[in-house]
C-alpha cells in the first residue's frame, strides 16, 4: 500500500492513519454515484444528501479522500475567484459578476458554517486576504485590483493599504502598498477533506476508495465502471476528478494539469514571530505571474507556494512531478528574501500537486437531465471555496434546477477543449517560460521583454 502521509504536509498531520476504506468488490445500484473523493464530490454528497436524507450516493476515489489537491493546496478558503473581476465583467456583464463574488464571499462564511456544525476540526481561522504589491511595478495591479472591485461596487469588502499600514500586518521587504479583504479563511485541508467525508458517512454516503474508474457511460441508466464492478446510478453520475479526470481518454483536453509546488518551514520561534508580525493570520500574495501563495499554520509555520514547474507533454500526471527540485530551491530563496530576520529558517516538507486548468478558466457545473452526466470542476488552483459553491451548485441543478444559485455564470457551461499535442506543450510551455521572463526582467527594474504584451494578453483571465 502506497505511503499517503508522504503526500503532503497536511496528510502527514491530518491526525488519522489513513488506511484506505473498502473498495467496491462488486456492481450496485445507488441514486446518484460520484468520481472523486475530494473537495468538489464531496460537498456535492453532502448538500445532497442533507436535503434529501433517503438518497442513496456513493464516492468512487482511486487513492484515499484527499489525495488529490484537496489533500495538498495552501490552505486559502478565499473568496478569489479563478477568473478575475474585469474579466468576468466582460464576459458576464457587471450584476452577474457582482452576484458571483457575492456568493463566494458566502462560501468561506459557509465552509466555517459547516465546520462548526459538522465539528470539523479543521483550523478554519477568518483572517482575510492581503494582496501585497512587492516593487514599485506591482503597484498598477494593485490599483487596478481595487479598481476593478471598486467598480463593481464591492469596494467596502476591501481596504487599500500603505506600504506601512502593510508592514503593521506583516514585516515582508520591498512591499509598496498592500489590497486587504477580510473575505477569506485558513484552513488545514486534509483535516477539511478527511472530516467532511466522515460527516457524509454519518450521514449515509458510502465511500469506496482504491477504486479506479475506468469508463464512463452516460444514458438513462449511466454508469460508473472500475475493474472490479459498475456502479450503476439510477438519476446521475457526476465527475469530480478535477486534474486527474484527464487521465480518462474521454476528458483529455477537459482540462490542463498544472503543477503547483509548496515548501512549509519548521515552526517559527515566538521571537522569530515576534519579527514577522503576522498576528492576523491573513493569507498572503503578491502580483507575480508566477504566482505565490502564503499561509500562515494553525501550528506556527510558513507555507510558501507558487507555480514553475514545468507543464509535461501529454498533459501527463505522476508522482516524481510532486516536487521539482529548481522550483522549491526558488520558493525557499522567496522565503529568504521576503523574510530576511528567518535566515537559516528550515523547510521541514516539500511537495506539490496537480490543479486542473480549463481553457478558459472558467469552472463549470453542469448536469444533463438528458444523459444523467454531470462534471464539476476547472479552479485552476482556487478551489478550496469555489469548490464548496460548485458542490451547492451541481446539488441544485440535480435536485432544484430552477434555484436562483443555478442562474451563476458557472452553471449549465462548459469550457473549450485545450488544443492537441504538440501544440499543447509548445503553447504552454512558452507561456510558462514568458511568465518566468517577465517577472524576473521586472524585479531586476528592467523593461518587460519584447512579447510581454502577448503573453499577458494571452494568460488574460
Ligand atoms: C499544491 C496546490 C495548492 C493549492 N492551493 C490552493 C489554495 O490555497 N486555495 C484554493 O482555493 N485552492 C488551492 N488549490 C486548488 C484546490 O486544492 C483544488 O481546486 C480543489 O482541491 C479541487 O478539489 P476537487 O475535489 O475538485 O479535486 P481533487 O481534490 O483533485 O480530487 C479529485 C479526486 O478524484 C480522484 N479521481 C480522479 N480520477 C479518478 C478515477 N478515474 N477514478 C477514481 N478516482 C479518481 C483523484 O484521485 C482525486 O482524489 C491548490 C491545489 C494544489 C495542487
Amino acid at each position: 500500500m502506497k505511503d499517503y502521509a508522504r503526500y503532503s504536509f497536511w496528510l502527514e498531520t491530518a491526525g488519522e492513519n489513513l488506511t484506505p476504506r473498502a473498495s467496491l468488490t462488486r456492481s450496485e445500484e445507488v441514486d446518484i454515484a460520484i468520481l472523486g473523493g475530494g473537495y468538489s464530490g464531496l460537498w456535492t454528497a453532502y448538500y445532497l444528501q442533507r436535503a434529501n436524507p433517503g438518497l442513496r450516493i456513493a464516492v468512487v476515489e482511486k487513492e484515499i479522500v484527499g489525495f488529490g489537491a484537496s489533500g495538498r493546496n495552501g490552505g486559502w478558503c478565499s473568496s478569489r475567484f479563478p477568473v478575475t473581476p474585469t474579466v468576468l465583467r466582460e464576459r458576464f456583464g457587471a450584476e452577474a459578476a457582482r452576484n458571483l463574488l457575492q456568493v463566494m464571499f458566502d462560501a468561506v462564511d459557509e465552509v466555517g458554517r459547516v465546520c462548526s456544525q459538522e465539528e470539523i476540526a479543521a483550523d478554519y481561522r477568518k483572517g482575510g486576504i492581503l494582496t501585497l504589491a512587492r516593487g514599485t511595478h506591482q503597484e498598477s495591479s494593485l490599483r487596478a485590483s481595487y479598481e476593478a472591485y471598486r467598480r463593481l461596487g464591492l469596494e467596502s469588502h476591501f481596504q487599500l493599504l500603505n506600504a506601512e499600514q502593510s508592514r503593521e500586518r506583516v514585516n515582508i521587504t520591498n512591499v509598496h502598498g498592500g489590497l486587504y479583504t477580510p473575505e477569506g479563511a485558513s484552513i488545514h485541508p486534509a483535516k477539511l477533506v478527511r472530516g467532511l467525508a466522515r460527516t457524509l458517512e454519518k450521514l449515509g454516503v458510502v465511500i469506496y476508495e482504491q477504486t479506479e474508474v475506468i469508463d464512463v457511460l452516460p444514458g438513462q441508466a449511466p454508469r460508473l465502471v472500475t475493474g472490479s464492478g459498475e456502479l450503476r446510478a439510477r438519476q446521475g453520475v457526476l465527475l469530480a476528478g478535477e486534474a486527474y479526470l484527464t487521465r480518462l481518454r474521454k476528458f483529455h483536453r477537459a482540462l490542463l494539469p498544472m503543477y503547483s509546488l509548496i515548501s512549509i518551514t519548521e515552526p517559527l520561534t515566538p521571537s522569530q514571530w515576534a519579527a514577522v508580525g503576522w498576528q492576523n493570520y491573513e493569507s498572503l500574495a503578491s502580483y507575480r505571474l508566477t504566482v505565490d501563495y502564503l499561509t500562515r499554520t494553525a501550528d506556527g509555520r510558513i507555507l510558501f507556494g507558487s507555480r514553475g514547474a514545468p507543464y509535461r507533454f501529454g498533459s501527463l500526471i505522476s508522482d516524481d512531478q510532486d516536487r521539482h527540485a529548481l522550483t522549491h530551491s526558488r520558493v525557499h530563496a522567496l522565503v529568504a528574501e521576503w523574510f530576511p530576520m528567518l535566515k537559516g529558517v528550515q523547510f521541514s516538507h516539500n511537495w506539490g500537486g496537480p490543479v486542473g486548468v480549463p481553457r478558459d478558466w472558467m469552472p463549470s457545473v453542469r448536469f444533463d437531465p438528458a444523459t444523467r452526466l454531470g462534471f464539476i470542476g476547472g479552479y485552476t488552483g482556487q478551489g478550496v471555496a469555489t469548490s464548496n459553491l460548485a458542490g451547492r451548485l451541481m446539488a441544485a441543478l440535480i435536485t432544484h434546477p430552477s434555484s436562483p444559485i443555478a442562474q451563476l455564470p458557472l452553471a449549465h457551461r462548459s469550457s473549450p477543449n485545450w488544443e492537441i499535442e504538440p501544440l499543447r506543450w509548445l503553447v504552454v510551455t512558452y507561456m510558462q517560460k514568458a511568465f518566468q521572463r517577465i517577472d524576473e526582467a521586472q524585479e531586476a527594474g528592467k523593461p518587460k521583454p519584447w512579447d510581454a504584451g502577448i503573453v499577458e494578453s494571452l494568460g488574460r483571465h
